[in-house]
């Protein structure tokens, strides 16, 4: 398991283990579907990002954790005591980071179509910079701050047409997106002289994000190349100098045993070299770099337990194994095929010998967690986990089949505790108007 991730390990009863705690005691105390998160392994992610961004980039450079990946109160607690920013993109992230006592002047809020509500909640809750999508997002931010009788600094958000190879539904700074600004036909020039025209929205910077799931520093150095050689022509147009170029997220994180390493402290190293050289060649002050890692902090935290129900043989065809859980706590697999690492977790020693395709519990037939893939044997009460699933599991996790959502748990150096209660039946119907 090690050769996955660092946080899992086997104990002597040949339990998995997360961050020391035995996973098998885990699932009895707290029922299942369970997520469980290594407190230590996000705070290690964070520290590698707050380090290598601070020993590369000039002061004032720093991540921003993107909690669409897992966003609950907790979160922005482990990350505000890291010393590290977030990234928001609905004003229900902004209320729960305020929840948590978060200072959101730390915070980057995004979106590519944030309601006039929600500039005027950012603004008066002190979001520190606002990710503009568009000509219309900069007049209203202008407009509304105006009203407020504030000012609010503002990055615009750009589209490099940079393909970052990775799948097609989680690839965002192609030209063809529905975020941000393309460069093409002067559109980027565009907006920034509008924006420069504004006196209550203070342009800052730029940003861009080219996707998700990235194994290699490369397209992160193409984008940057574009980037800067944008912000000299800008220097030279307009007379502006960025004091922020913000370059997205999307380091990868190792789902299966397959898949590469990324090293994220010697990327960030190489990306650093490259810009320094760009700013150098281009003639532009090296602004302040931000990044906004989401998964690659918490995605290899989590895991989620579940117990096993049925399992059934089609000769011929699948073996399936079906959880008490699926799609209502983990899309991934039915949105994207994602693939994951699947243990038994009471026989995590067993070898895994066993072809399976690992079911959910919804009238779906979509409804998978992973198909024909290697695993124990594993029959009703067993435990199994689904490794890797701190990001964009909870964050996507929905009601449907009225299944409600499991609870989170978060352990640190052996103990456990609980941070998300489960969901309860009355918290179904909550809402309905009887
Ligand atoms: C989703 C997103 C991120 C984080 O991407 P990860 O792949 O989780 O690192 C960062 N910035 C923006 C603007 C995003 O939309």
């Amino acid at each position: 398991m090690n050769n996955i991730q660092d946080c899992y390990g086997i104990n002597e009863n040949g339990h998995l283990t997360i961050g020391g705690a035995d996973t098998v005691c885990l699932a009895e105390k707290y029922g299942t579907p369970l997520y469980v998160l290594d407190e230590n392994k996000i705070r290690r992610q964070c520290a590698i990002y707050r380090d290598a961004i601070k020993k590369h980039f000039p002061e004032g450079s720093m991540p921003f954790y993107a909690s669409k990946a897992l966003s609950f109160v907790d979160i922005y607690k482990i990350v505000k005591s890291e010393n590290i920013g977030i990234d928001i993109v609905s004003p229900g992230e902004l209320y729960t980071a305020i929840s948590a006592g978060f200072d959101v002047s730390n915070a980057c809020f995004h979106g590519n179509n944030k309601t006039d509500a929600d500039i005027e909640y950012g603004i008066t809750s002190g979001v520190g910079y606002f990710v503009a999508d568009s000509r219309e997002e900069v007049e209203a931010i202008d407009r509304i701050a105006k009203k407020l009788g504030k000012t609010q600094k503002i990055l615009l958000r750009i589209t490099p047409g940079i393909d970052p190879h990775t799948l097609k539904a989680i690839s965002t700074g192609r030209v063809d997106s529905k975020f941000g600004t393309p460069l093409i036909e002067g559109k980027a020039e565009e907006i920034t002289s509008f924006a420069l025209s504004k006196e209550n929205a203070i342009l800052c910077g730029f940003h861009c994000h080219i996707g998700s799931q990235i194994f290699e520093p490369a397209p992160f150095i193409d984008a940057a190349t574009v980037m800067i050689s944008f912000l000299s022509d800008m220097k030279d147009k307009f007379g502006f100098e960025a004091d922020v170029l913000n370059l997205g997220g999307g380091f990868a994180v190792k789902y299966t045993a397959e898949q590469g390493e990324v090293n994220i402290s010697e990327y960030i190293g190489e990306i650093a070299k490259n810009v320094t050289n760009l700013c150098e060649k281009y003639s532009v002050k090296m602004p302040k770099i931000f990044m906004e890692p989401g998964r690659s902090i918490v995605a290899a935290a989590g895991i989620t337990l579940y117990t096993v129900g049925t399992r059934k043989e089609i000769p011929g065809f699948k073996n399936y194994i079906s959880i008490d859980g699926g799609m209502p706590d983990n899309p991934r697999y039915a949105l994207y095929q994602s693939p994951y690492t699947v243990v038994c977790a009471n026989r995590a020693n067993a070898p895994a010998d066993y072809k399976a395709t690992v079911c959910g519990r919804c009238c779906e037939s979509g409804d998978l967690i992973a198909e024909d893939i290697k695993v124990q044997k594993m029959d009703r009460g067993d435990t199994l986990a689904v490794l890797v699933t701190g990001a964009y599991n909870y964050s996507m996790a929905s009601n449907y089949n009225r299944i409600p959502r499991p609870p989170i748990v978060i352990v640190k150096d052996g103990d456990d505790r609980l941070s998300v209660r489960r969901e309860s039946f009355e918290d179904l119907i909550k809402n309905e108007v009887l």
